[in-house]
């Protein structure tokens, strides 16, 4: 039978009484540098916990590119994916039979490069708490979020209770780039009814995404060099800034209002067009004759990627044909990372109405909406596996920047509003032997 009291307080105060300890936890897994590609140690930390300290069924998945590579938003990766899967830890059922919906709580454990780590003032592997804040690579985007999700559950366990229907946790690799870990774990099966991921885009739910498009332009001036180190037009470097000037102004255009969807259209600059690496040239008396540089540029909900990129390239060589010498040497365009689709939830879904609920239980506010213009992993389940998806997380700045840092206080609250979420979505048991 289903618990008939209201449990919630019991449960929210379990997270208060297991603050300290989340603050901990969360600094251990923020001290893992997992970077792209080395998520595997994390990964395995997190199995453990799961296994031990939660008492969860844990699966792995690993990303086989071949199984992957033909479905919808697969994005094409440059990573081995050897020795870093995907981990999926779910509520053991004992004997009972699942009560109502099933709930999928899903964070990514990869983060961006510290890189240039001598421009933070604080260690950025250090996890270092400062007051109200916590600093380091990851503490934002998103550990703090994979904390609150595991704590929330970790409370309920405390308090006494399990939940009643399918229940499952899944960490995943490599969100930031491409997304793969997160297909391959939901092609194997790893689903359910509804998913929260926190990302920390603050106490407000998502209802629209931008998709993500990345491109490697490559510039080679060498059939221009003469054996003299000379050659009319052979700087790759000088080539490249007409190619960085073409970007600027598919910036102005991509962003310009008529361009805009109603979701995005409140915002100034939806579409970020980035330059993000440009590698060219290694000694001051060398003509630099060949240039690289890597681009991403966000897409609207509604565009194919592939247009994206396509759309992109077009204007590229368009805007570029002024230069004679670009005119009859293109740049060369390589597909690589992201090729994610934008997207766009419905807000009648029961998931919205349950955790404004649970947001104004603990916040004693109401609950917005937005639109945040990046993309998350919440793609896959709303496009591909028609799953009711949104990103509701904890707050701080400095995201992918030097001196990031999450608000803990924020961490506290989502990870009682994922916990009261919870409750009301999967409904509770006392566990067994409980009185
Ligand atoms: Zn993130």
């Amino acid at each position: 039978m289903t618990e008939t009291i209201n449990p919630s307080q019991k449960v929210l105060a379990s997270v208060d009484k297991l603050w300290e300890e989340e603050i901990e936890f969360l600094q251990t897994i923020a001290r893992f540098p997992s970077t792209i590609e080395y998520e595997g140690s994390l990964q395995l930390y997190l199995k453990n916990f799961f296994q031990n300290e939660l008492q969860m069924d844990v699966e792995t998945v690993d990303v086989d590119e071949k199984e992957i590579s033909s479905l919808p938003g697969y994005s094409p990766s440059e990573w081995s994916y050897a020795g870093r899967p995907v981990v999926v830890a779910k509520a053991p059922r004992n004997s009972r039979e699942s009560e109502g919906s099933s709930l999928l709580f899903q964070g990514h454990v990869d983060v961006v490069s510290p890189e240039p780590k001598h421009k933070w003032s604080v260690d950025p592997w250090g996890a270092q708490r400062i007051g109200d804040r916590l600093y380091g690579r990851g503490v934002l985007d998103m550990k703090s979020g994979v904390a609150a999700m595991i704590y929330a559950y970790k409370a309920i366990r405390e308090a006494g209770y399990e939940p009643a229907s399918d229940f499952s946790i899944k960490t995943v690799i490599e969100e930031e780039a491409t997304g793969n870990g997160t297909l391959a774990a939901a092609n194997a099966g790893h689903l359910a009814d509804a998913v929260l991921i926190p990302e920390p885009f603050g106490q407000c739910p998502s209802t629209a995404q931008l998709g993500s498009i990345w491109l490697r332009i490559h510039i080679d001036t060498s059939s221009n060099l003469q054996s003299d180190q000379t050659g009319v037009g052979a700087n790759a470097i000088e080539k490249a800034q007409s190619v960085i000037e073409a970007l600027q102004s598919y910036r102005e255009y991509v962003n310009r209002d008529e361009q805009k969807p109603p979701e995005f259209a409140h915002m100034e600059e939806p579409i970020d067009v980035e330059v993000g690496t440009m590698h060219s040239g290694d000694f001051a008396s060398n003509i630099p004759v060949e240039a690289t540089l890597e681009v991403r540029s966000a897409v609207y909900p509604g565009k194919d990627p592939a247009e994206g990129k396509q759309d992109l390239i077009d204007w590229i060589l368009d805007k570029t044909k002024d230069d004679e010498w670009l005119r009859e040497h293109p740049p060369a365009f390589e597909s690589f990372g992201f090729h994610a689709e934008g997207m766009v939830m419905p807000e009648e879904d029961p998931l919205f109405a349950k955790l404004d609920e649970a947001h104004e239980l603990v916040t004693g506010k109401q609950c917005g909406r937005q639109a945040i213009p990046v993309t998350t992993d919440a793609r896959y389940y709303g496009l591909y596996y028609d799953t009711p998806v949104t990103c509701y997380g904890p707050s701080g700045a400095k995201m992918h920047e030097p001196d990031e840092w999450v608000d803990l206080e924020s961490v506290k609250n989502v990870t009682k509003v994922y916990a009261d979420f919870l409750i009301r979505w999967c409904g509770i048991y006392k566990k067994e032997g409980e009185s």
